[in-house]
């Protein structure tokens, strides 16, 4: 990597608009406020140091360009100055006396306006030949030069090489994220994508705090994305965009994180075949009932989905506030749609159908053979098959009820008994 520096006038990078690529896959978006473009020129006209630009020279079919390694945001803010975008601010200071407050470039006083053409930037061209490595050696200058900005989490991640970055910045790309309802501005598509990838390998809710993910990107950098894990979060995505197949201006960021630990669950351990379309039925009838519920007067007001709504608004990528919205929302999933399957062959219920059973009977004994309906506690019930399914009866929801040990065992002695297995 070889660099030179050189100061190249205002004028002359404006001319070289068209050869000047601003975002390179390693740059991050425009995110300078008006007040921040205003001081840069208010420094230029008044011949301050600005800091120094790193460009890349990068040899294309027509000519060499130059990718920006840094200095993205001051080049901008010159070009779009220099094209009229903007004005001085209404309390500018005099240029060597010349007033030129609330002014643009073109209606700059001409001794003005030459200071700002003849400017120096001082500008350092990286020269390389472009190879795998190098890309890397960029990357790597990219974040030296980046390090104690207010670069946000997301954008470093960008910048660290290997493979699961490579993995996230490809899931971003996934169509369910276009779908969402937030925007892709600071990489938030990168960002939840490798939030999803660390829940699915975490197996299930746990934090996905920057700290989290910043250890999955320097883990990770041999991470196969076509292994299991890559496979599996490719279909989860998959399986969320044929039930969201358009702009559902519902899925914030909160909620795309937890249809996603839902989803895969469902893929999981689940006969999920199907049912996309009960998951976006009841999730957009949620949140409708969910946003009414805050427009009624407080005495009104269902106090679970309040708890809801606090789960979602703080400490979000907590394992915690996951786990908590999860079984917020799969026990009210599986409750509204009873019948779907578990895989598992060995017929038992699984913990959410459980729940979603013991909060269907209120914990009371359904049976009432040898008991009155009692109220058991959660330690202490037995998940019953109504339906036994030895006579076909399915591990459903549906057809699952809350029973006392004594009741269930009488019901399973003359179950067996009517089978002729003897008991
Ligand atoms: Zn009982």
């Amino acid at each position: 990597m070889k660099m030179s520096k050189k100061p190249l006038p205002i004028s002359t990078i404006c001319a070289w608009k068209t050869r000047i690529d601003p975002t390179p896959d390693y740059q991050r978006p425009p995110a300078w406020s008006r007040k921040q473009k205003q001081l840069l020129i208010d420094s230029i006209l008044r011949e301050y140091d600005i800091p120094k630009m790193y460009w890349r020279a990068v040899d294309r079919d027509d000519g060499v360009k130059y990718e920006v390694i840094d200095g993205q945001q001051r080049l901008r803010t010159i070009w779009e100055y220099q094209a009229g975008e903007f004005a001085l601010a209404k309390d500018t200071d005099p240029v060597n006396g010349i007033s030129c407050a609330g002014t643009k470039y073109a209606d700059l006083d001409l001794d003005v306006s030459t200071i700002f053409d003849a400017y120096p930037v001082d500008v350092v061209i990286v020269d390389d030949a472009v190879q795998t490595d190098e890309e890397d050696e960029v990357r790597d200058m990219f974040l030296r030069l980046q390090n104690g900005t207010t670069l946000k989490a997301q954008e470093k991640r960008n910048a660290m090489p290997g493979q699961m970055r490579d993995f996230i910045k490809e899931l971003a790309t996934h169509q369910f994220f276009e779908n969402c309802k937030f925007s892709n501005s600071r990489f938030a598509y990168d960002h939840i994508a490798a939030q999803m990838a660390h829940l699915e390998i975490a197996g299930g809710p746990a934090s996905v705090r920057d700290s989290d993910l910043n250890k999955m990107y320097a883990g990770k950098k041999t991470f196969d994305p076509s292994g299991k894990t890559g496979r599996k979060v490719r279909r989860v995505l998959d399986y969320l965009l044929r039930a969201f197949p358009e702009k559902t201006p519902e899925l914030e960021r909160y909620n795309a994180i937890v249809l996603y630990c839902l989803s895969s669950k469902l893929i999981e351990s689940y006969a999920y075949a199907g049912t996309e379309a009960q998951l976006a039925n009841w999730f957009i009838s949620f949140e409708t009932k969910r946003r009414k519920n805050e427009t009624l007067d407080e005495e009104e007001r269902d106090p679970q989905l309040i708890e809801y709504r606090r789960l979602t608004s703080q400490s979000t990528d907590s394992e915690e506030s996951i786990r908590a919205r999860l079984e917020f929302i799969e026990k009210r999933f599986f409750l509204a749609y009873p019948n779907i399957e578990p895989l598992d062959e060995i017929r038992m219920f699984t913990p959410e159908q459980r729940l979603a059973i013991y909060r269907k009977d209120d914990g009371h004994c359904q049976l009432r053979t040898k008991c009155r309906g009692d109220r058991l506690t959660w330690h202490d019930w037995h998940a019953d098959h109504i339906t036994p399914h030895s006579k076909g009866g399915k591990t459903v929801v549906s057809n699952g009820q809350v029973a006392c040990g004594p009741c269930n065992l009488a019901k399973s002695n003359r179950v067996q008994s009517s089978l002729g297995d003897g008991a």
